[in-house]
């Protein structure tokens, strides 16, 4: 699922969330993100991209027209903004 000694503590651009952890989607072990992976914010939904550094920045709004073409973001997207903030 995750491993908090591999990550690098983040915040989303948008809300400004403190990530703690990630949460690899495919259900294998934990892998580091690749540069240009995409990421979801849990708190807001807001898409991001990894940076070679490990950390995100936000999506341009070509990456974001790619990512919505996939289902399970799209999914996890709408499902999260739907909710609601938690933090
Ligand atoms: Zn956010």
């Amino acid at each position: 699922m995750n491993n908090k000694d591999q990550y690098k503590t983040d915040n989303c651009y948008s809300c400004y969330y403190e990530f703690d952890a990630q949460w690899n989607t495919s259900g294998k072990d934990y892998n580091p993100p690749k540069t240009g992976c995409f990421t979801i914010c849990i708190n807001c939904g807001s898409l991001m991209v990894f940076k070679s550094n490990g950390m995100t920045r936000e999506a341009t709004t070509m990456e974001k027209n790619e990512a919505i073409k996939n289902t399970t973001i799209k999914t996890a997207t709408d499902l999260i903004k739907n909710r609601g903030l938690i933090h």
